[in-house]
């Protein structure tokens, strides 16, 4: 039984279909990152990102199929293990007391969102090879949330 979706939440899922979950909106940002950590795991020049608060964002199947990866301290990188979409990444508090905000690819999203991409991020941290020629900010440095002169 499917149950009626509210127009303020946004579906997803991974390629094969066996995890599928559910973001309410409004999300928090939209942006293209260009860091290593994102760029390796997606095979991607750069990897757009929304997110949500966790109390957002819900899992409606394959919780089973979730893989974790630990790319670092503060984050957690989650994908589905039968196809390796990678969809989401945790990022913890520094304190340990949990995650306090939840990436989603946006290329996992079935529905438009309530907001286009809106910046660029470890705009620095680029791959030599990425040419990028839209007008959005472009920012980096150590947190890379720094505008770039
Ligand atoms: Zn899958
Ligand atoms: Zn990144």
């Amino acid at each position: 039984m499917t149950e009626p979706v509210a127009a303020d939440t946004v579906t997803g899922g991974c390629l094969c279909g066996a995890v599928r979950f559910c973001i309410t909106l409004p999300t928090l940002f939209c942006a293209h990152c260009h860091c290593s950590m994102c760029r390796r795991p997606h095979g991607a020049a750069f990897v757009t990102w929304t997110a949500v608060p966790p109390e957002r964002f819900e899992i409606v199947a394959g919780q089973a199929a979730l893989q974790t990866f630990n790319s670092s301290e503060l984050g957690r990188r989650q994908f589905c293990r039968h196809c390796g979409t990678q969809l989401f990444c945790w990022h913890e508090h520094a304190d340990g007391h949990g995650p306090k905000v939840m990436d989603v690819t946006l290329a996992s999203l079935h529905a438009p969102l309530d907001r286009s991409p809106e910046m660029h991020v470890f705009f620095d941290s680029r791959a030599a090879w990425t040419k990028v020629h839209d007008d959005l900010p472009k920012l980096g440095g150590d947190n890379g949330l720094e505008p770039l002169v």
